[in-house]
């Protein structure tokens, strides 16, 4: 993490001052969407990035192809961010749903085309192709970007404010924050933007990693490193056993613990339940545990020295079959002395099967940050702070996270775009 920036009263540095209307931090999907729609209502605009690159994390995503949104709609798509973030993006994702924001990126010309799950995707499968008609469109609307501007002090200059960077000063009527959060840190997203905001009267929620890999402890699961399953559901729960999320997407077992989309998307869950928390698993999650336990006893009637494995659904790979008789105790049982305990213990296996979960991998590996900017104190129709006029608040860094699947690019560009209307 970069030394923290300061913030308060900026220095006057003897270096030049540019003057504009407003002044964007940070070039990710929120800050360039929120350059461009300031430059289109005639706004001069200075965008200023940290790293050398714009639109890093855009290049990464969804491994080079960048799953730009999703095609859910409507109180669907608010509710994948949960009721309290899902109630604040209302407006936000009303205003531009996604079905707005592929005829954007298509009109600047990207064509988007719709894979399983209902992601999006570029036609061409490059996430490059929507960077750079981003930029172009920065281009065209004159925004002022600067590369390796990292903004390291704000403050207040009579009604507007002032930005210190290594390339000079800003004065802006308007700053708009789209620094993102912590995930990724080599990305350039270090939380920057926690401490400007926090100077500027702003509480800041606590943060935790979300959407990445979970660290899981019993080695049975780290020996079945390698093998993908498909329909199998996962649920994290918290300290109390109380379900909190539920997924049926592909899981992968690694070396380290679980990866994968359902996994990936319990992170936050678990982070948030600090060490007390876990999943369940549910390997047949189509068939009701007395459903499956009465086609067991069907095939079992009459027949002998078969394995009791041999009865557990084919869609399981053969590993992870051995694993879940082992754990249930019947790894060497036959169906002739297959006792009626052991049978319950497979079903429960099969159907409940709970392991601890600590932590995930934390923000290196982590595609999101949960917690930010306290909603309470933007207006959510603007972004605009309720502290500080003027000082606007979006993507990422906003107390605002979604599952996989294009949510998260769905809430930056959304969020930008309202804070670029109204700077
Ligand atoms: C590996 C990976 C894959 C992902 N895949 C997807 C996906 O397929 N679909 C999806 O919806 N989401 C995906 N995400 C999540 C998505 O990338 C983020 O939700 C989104 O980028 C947030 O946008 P943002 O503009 O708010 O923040 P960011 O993209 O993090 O941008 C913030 C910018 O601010 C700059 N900055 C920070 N501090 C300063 C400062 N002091 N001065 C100047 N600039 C500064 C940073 O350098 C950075 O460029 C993925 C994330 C990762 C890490």
């Amino acid at each position: 993490m970069t030394a923290p920036p300061k913030s308060g009263a900026a220095n006057a540095a003897s270096a030049p001052r540019t003057r504009c209307d407003v002044a964007v931090v940070g070039a990710g999907a929120a800050g360039l969407m929120a350059a461009i729609c300031a430059a289109e209502r005639g706004r001069s605009v200075v965008l200023l990035e940290k790293s050398p690159r714009p639109g890093l994390k855009i290049l990464i995503s969804g491994g080079g192809r960048c799953n730009l949104t999703t095609t859910r709609s409507g109180s669907d798509l608010e509710a994948q961010y949960g009721a309290r973030r899902g109630r604040f993006l209302r407006h936000a994702l009303r205003s531009f749903p996604p079905a707005a924001l592929r005829a954007f990126i298509e009109a600047a010309g990207v064509p988007l085309q719709e894979e399983d799950l209902e992601k999006l995707f570029p036609v061409s499968q490059r996430a490059r192709d929507v960077v750079e008609a981003l930029l172009r469109r920065c281009h065209d609307r004159n925004v002022d970007l600067r590369l390796e501007a990292a903004v390291v002090a704000l403050g207040r200059d009579g009604d507007g404010f002032v930005l210190s960077t290594a390339r000079g000063e800003v004065a802006a009527r308007s700053v708009v924050l789209a620094t993102g959060g912590l995930s990724y840190p080599k990305t350039g997203a270090t939380g920057d933007g926690y401490a400007f905001c926090r100077s500027f009267g702003h509480t800041i929620t606590r943060t935790f990693p979300a959407l990445a890999p979970l660290a899981v402890g019993p080695g049975w699961v780290r020996e079945l490193q390698g093998i993908v399953v498909h329909d199998v559901a996962i649920a994290s729960h918290d300290a109390n056993g109380k379900l909190l999320c539920i997924r049926q997407r592909p899981i992968l077992f690694t070396h380290k613990g679980l990866s994968g989309p359902a996994p990936m998307d319990l992170a936050g869950d678990i982070e948030e339940a600090e060490g007390r928390g876990g999943v369940r698993f549910d390997f047949v999650p189509g068939v009701a545990a007395d459903e499956l336990e009465r086609q067991w006893l069907a095939a079992t009637a009459g027949t002998g020295t078969q394995k009791v494995e041999g009865l557990l659904p084919p869609h399981l790979p053969a590993r992870l079959r051995a694993a879940l008789c082992g754990l249930a105790g019947c790894a060497t049982s036959t169906l002739a002395n297959w006792s009626r305990d052991s049978r319950r213990r497979l079903l429960t296996t099969l159907k409940d099967l709970r392991v601890p979960v600590a932590r995930s991998l934390g923000y290196d590996h982590a595609e999101v940050t949960r917690g930010g900017v306290d909603l309470q104190e933007v207006d959510a129709r603007t972004m605009q702070s309720k502290r500080t006029p003027g000082l606007y608040v979006c993507g990422e860094l906003l107390d605002v996270d979604g599952p996989i699947g294009g949510f998260n690019f769905q809430a930056a560009f959304a969020t930008g775009r309202l804070a670029g209307l109204h700077a």
